[in-house]
């Protein structure tokens, strides 16, 4: 049931979006009408975003419209897909002032605009908690998406950009370019199509190295050695850690950094390091797929235990939590 006032909220959520290419028929009707690209297969993929869990009121209304296609997107990147067309479901709650969702919906909008997506539709319900949950469709052409499941032994293991940001970017005090590493990400879709063909297999970076390596292994029937000498770190990052009796943890198991975790055969190991050299994101290698089972780590050859291995959304939660604000 429609409340009064919600055709207006609607409205003002959705005005800063503008069809786009393939749209016949976008927000308006009862269903979007879409045309894929000729000889291209469709890809498909949902993420939410929750009040508490991803994100609190000290995120600007803009990062949280802007990280919830971003999530999205990134998903499309580890395909090597091109990402078309978003549908947004947001759920509110009804004290939630109308010029703020308004900043969501723009928020949304930056994002789609960067990464040449259409939202295509909505739907916007009152709820306890706020939370946006985005369905994202997009194309790749036929037969070539990159899958998990190509990775095979002797494989080299690369990850784009540095490790952790993200995770040291949810603490109170974070220096504005961790903090930024958190609250808009940029998904790594020009190194995707560039990786597509050449690398054997891919996943985003969403839940930590350890645990989404851990997914592209399972799925590919492997195993992995990672060297925790070579992990990309960036300078804030070092700063951040220096020190500190576990530095590598949130390189290792902090999630939301949004890079790119990728296998190659080592023959073409060249040709993707020219690819990426072609759309200027940083590569490396970081280990190797080994026959199953298990993930182990080295360090100068001697094995480590990480005291976590994977992303808790959870745990994030609570660290965000204590610096909730209200919009
Ligand atoms: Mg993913």
């Amino acid at each position: 049931m429609t409340r009064p006032g919600e055709f207006e909220l609607i409205e003002r959520f959705t005005r800063p979006f503008t069809p786009g290419e393939g749209v016949e028929v976008g927000i308006g009707d009862d269903a979007a009408v879409l045309r894929p690209p000729a000889g291209h297969d469709l890809l498909a993929t949902v993420d939410a975003l929750v009040e508490g869990v991803h994100f609190t009121r000290s995120f600007t209304p803009e990062e949280i419209g802007w990280k919830s296609l971003a999530v999205n997107i990134s998903d499309l990147a580890a395909m090597g897909a091109r990402p078309l067309w978003a549908l947004v479901a947001l759920a509110t709650p009804p004290s939630a002032r109308p010029g703020w969702l308004a900043r969501i919906g723009r928020g949304i909008a930056s994002c789609a605009e960067r990464h040449g997506v259409s939202v295509v539709g909505g739907n916007v319900t009152a709820a306890s908690e706020l939370s946006i949950a985005v369905t994202l469709l997009g194309a790749v052409r036929r037969g070539r998406a990159l899958l998990r499941t190509g990775g095979q032994p002797g494989d080299l293991l690369l990850v784009s950009g540095t490790l952790g940001d993200a995770a040291l970017g949810i603490r109170p005090g974070a220096p504005a370019s961790l903090r930024a590493r958190q609250r808009r990400p940029v998904p790594r879709l020009e190194l995707g199509w560039a990786a597509a063909g050449i690398a054997s297999a891919a996943i985003d970076l969403s839940d930590g190295l350890l645990q989404d390596l851990g997914h592209l292994c399972e799925a590919s029937g492997t195993g992995a050695h990672v060297d925790a000498g070579c992990l990309p770190l960036s300078a804030a990052y070092r700063a951040q850690t220096q020190g500190r009796r576990d530095p590598l943890a949130e390189a290792l198991s902090g999630g939301e950094d949004y890079e790119l975790l990728l296998s190659v055969a080592p023959s073409r190991l060249a040709r993707l390091r020219a690819a990426a050299r072609r759309v200027g994101t940083p590569l490396t290698v970081v280990g190797v797929l080994v026959p199953p089972p298990g993930i182990r780590l080295l360090r100068d050859g001697r094995l480590l235990r990480p005291r976590r291995t994977g992303h808790d959304h959870l745990r994030s939660a609570r660290i965000l939590g204590r610096r909730g604000g209200r919009a």
